[in-house]
């Protein structure tokens, strides 16, 4: 017998259950998912400005979008009829019928926004339309309208959001500090900006003027003032097909660690897409460094028609109907905008590019597994100081059997005192593949990565000095000026006690430009320019959603990456007794910065079987 007791206690009387939801609580309800931070109300409103054919704009914020949000266009604005009605749920003057919804060129569509805003803030819209002096003035306080009067202004729309969240508590919890939501709205302008560069930004916060971008014919110039990288460093894109792609992509020098710098646009929309990312990934593959990604702004015209923009409230996310043809379109491009910088590498005019990992071929069927299984050996038994555990482990290309030669794998026999001298007591052999010193411990062979080497021994001390508050740092003889983004520059701005913790010394120098002084002694590293735009796409990237310390390992892990010896450099036999020495100092039972390994063993059991001798 089954018992449906729970439905059961909600019928108490003959009466229905059932309740439509006040309007106000739908809107907020959609609210929810349409505004989930000041950011995405500035993208909405900004997005409506476009789509009201506005030439220029002006954003202006204060207090990271919790005290104002106000964008103030020149487009067609609106007469008092649709004033009023905008702000009423699925109101759109956008679509009309289901052939409109999948034929979208406008950037809005649901006739969502504005009511959804206008639910949990206070907010003021006022407009006046084309060919008219006066307008209307719309004032609605967490939905409800407090007042609506004639108007007398310029043509356009100007809406006011203020006291965003104020009466949802449980929304307001959410926001983050002024700096982290100022940066993501910066972002979400700085999308727009690159989308529409004919269009003029004006963005200021607190009454201090962020961008001032006039209109522009050209969209190079543009997103370089914004990205501040230079000119020269992209290559164009152009494809026309039926699927036209076009932008810039940069060329192999110019990298990140993250996919920060690549953006995507679907019909003039912001977009993440992973065919999209893919294609672009692929065609960069032979040129780029591994774990790296290219700065790129690619812009696809895809009809209307083929392109499902209603996949999500906040429309970030497209389906496309034919991917493949989207992939091949993006790859075809990006290829051949690469072409020039492939052939000098594949003649070789560019130096090699480190990270790769040649292959290893073995007879033994079994082989693979075997590996795995010592990999599984391995993985569980690392545990991070930092509570970290989830770097990847790749499977190396020969048998990491590292446990059985090496005790302090185990976790035994460790502590400052007890250095055990593995490394040093090799006897090196040589190097091969320009990377990889060989060496043996008598009946073995152990193979060291130099450049993961040095990285996991740059990424020890780093961790060492930030724990002990003793940062070791090399004062620059020249303090190094670097211009970042504006985004980036306020996320390093909030940073710079911490980064300073490091070694890293880092000074606002007003405006972009910041002054960095000096380095962590660990790293030696000539590109610090690159060094400090790593490290606050770092921070863009995971400083909002990690804790202090797993921040801090992933910021060692990325300054580690600049320490001095590349794959492919040469070193001279006391830099490699150097090395070995340093490697005796590291506590491998904790993880690598990339998960790469830094050494691999190859035991002479393995070797005989190798040999078909066992
Ligand atoms: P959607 O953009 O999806 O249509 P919104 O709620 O964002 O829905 O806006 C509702 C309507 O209000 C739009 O369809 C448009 O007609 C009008 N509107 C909104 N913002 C502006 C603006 N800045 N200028 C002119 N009209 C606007
Ligand atoms: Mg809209």
């Amino acid at each position: 017998m089954i018992y449906l007791t729970m439905p059961m206690c909600y019928h108490t009387s003959q009466m229905g259950i059932i309740n439509l939801l006040p309007e106000n609580l739908i809107n907020q309800i959609a609210a929810g998912e349409v505004v989930e931070r000041p950011a995405s109300v500035v993208k909405e409103l900004i997005e409506n400005s476009i789509d009201a054919g506005a030439t220029e704009m002006i954003v202006d914020i204060e207090d990271g979008g919790r005290k104002l949000i106000r964008v103030t266009d020149n487009g067609c604005g609106m007469s008092r009829e649709d004033a009023l009605l905008s702000l009423q749920r699925h109101a759109t003057s956008k679509i009309s019928t289901v052939t409109d919804l999948f034929n979208i060129s406008t950037l809005g569509f649901r006739g969502e926004a504005l009511p959804s805003i206008a639910s949990v803030s206070r907010l003021k819209l006022t407009t006046v339309p084309k060919g008219s002096i006066s307008g209307t003035s719309i004032q609605i306080d967490g939905g409800k309208e407090v007042e609506v009067k004639e108007f007398g202004g310029a043509v356009g729309t100007t809406i006011e959001v203020r006291d965003l969240f104020f009466n949802t508590p449980a929304r307001l919890k959410f926001m983050k500090s002024t700096t982290t939501e100022l940066s993501h709205i910066t972002e979400t302008i700085t999308r727009m900006a690159i989308s529409y560069p004919s269009i003029r930004f004006i963005y200021n916060h607190n009454g201090s003027p962020i961008y001032n971008l006039p209109s522009s014919k050209d969209l190079l110039s543009r997103v370089c003032g914004m990205i501040k990288e230079e000119e020269k460093s992209f290559l164009p894109v152009s494809l026309n097909s039926k699927i036209n792609v076009s932008g810039y992509v940069s060329g192999p020098d110019i990298n990140r660690p993250t996919q920060k710098s690549i953006y995507i646009f679907v019909n003039g929309r912001f977009v993440r897409d992973r065919v999209i990312l893919h294609a672009l990934m692929d065609a960069c593959r032979t040129v780029m460094e591994k774990d790296r990604y290219p700065l790129a702004f690619l812009f696809l015209d895809v009809p209307p028609s083929d392109v499902d923009v209603n996949v999500h409230p906040a429309k970030s996310e497209v389906r496309f109907k034919k991917t493949d043809e989207i992939h091949r379109a993006v790859y075809a491009a990006v290829s051949e905008a690469l072409k020039g910088w492939t052939e000098k590498k594949t003649s070789g005019q560019w130096p090699v590019v480190s990270g790769q990992r040649n292959e290893f071929q073995t007879p033994d069927s079994n082989y693979q597994e075997r590996v795995m299984e010592a990999i599984g050996r391995y993985a569980a038994s690392n545990s991070s100081e930092f509570g970290v555990r989830n770097y990847p482990i790749p499977s190396p290309t020969l048998p990491l059997k590292g446990r059985e030669f090496f005790p302090r794998l185990q976790g035994e026999g460790q502590g400052e005192g007890g250095v055990v001298e593995f490394f040093s007591s090799l006897t090196v052999l040589g190097r091969v593949g320009g990377t990889y010193i060989v060496c043996s411990t008598g009946n073995d062979l152990c193979l060291i990565d130099q450049h993961a080497a040095h990285e996991r021994i740059a990424f020890e001390r780093l961790k060492k000095t930030y724990r002990d508050s003793r940062p070791e740092s090399q004062t620059l003889l020249i303090p190094e000026v670097v211009d970042l983004p504006q985004s980036e520059g306020m996320l390093i701005g909030e940073h710079l006690e911490v980064l300073s913790r490091t070694g890293l010394e880092v000074e606002h120098f007003g405006g972009d430009t910041f002054v960095i002084k000096s380095v962590p002694a660990a790293l030696s590293d000539k590109n610090i320019r690159g060094l400090v735009r790593d490290i606050a796409d770092e921070l863009a990237h995971s400083g909002r959603t990690k804790s202090i310390d797993e921040l801090m390992e992933r910021l060692f892990s990325r300054m580690a990456c600049h320490s001095a010896v590349e794959g492919g450099d040469y070193m001279d036999p006391r830099e490699i007794a150097a090395l070995l020495r340093d490697l005796d100092s590291i506590d491998f039972s904790s993880n690598c910065p990339h998960g790469r390994p830094v050494f691999v063993m190859l035991s002479q059991v393995e070797i005989e079987k190798m040999f078909g001798r066992r």
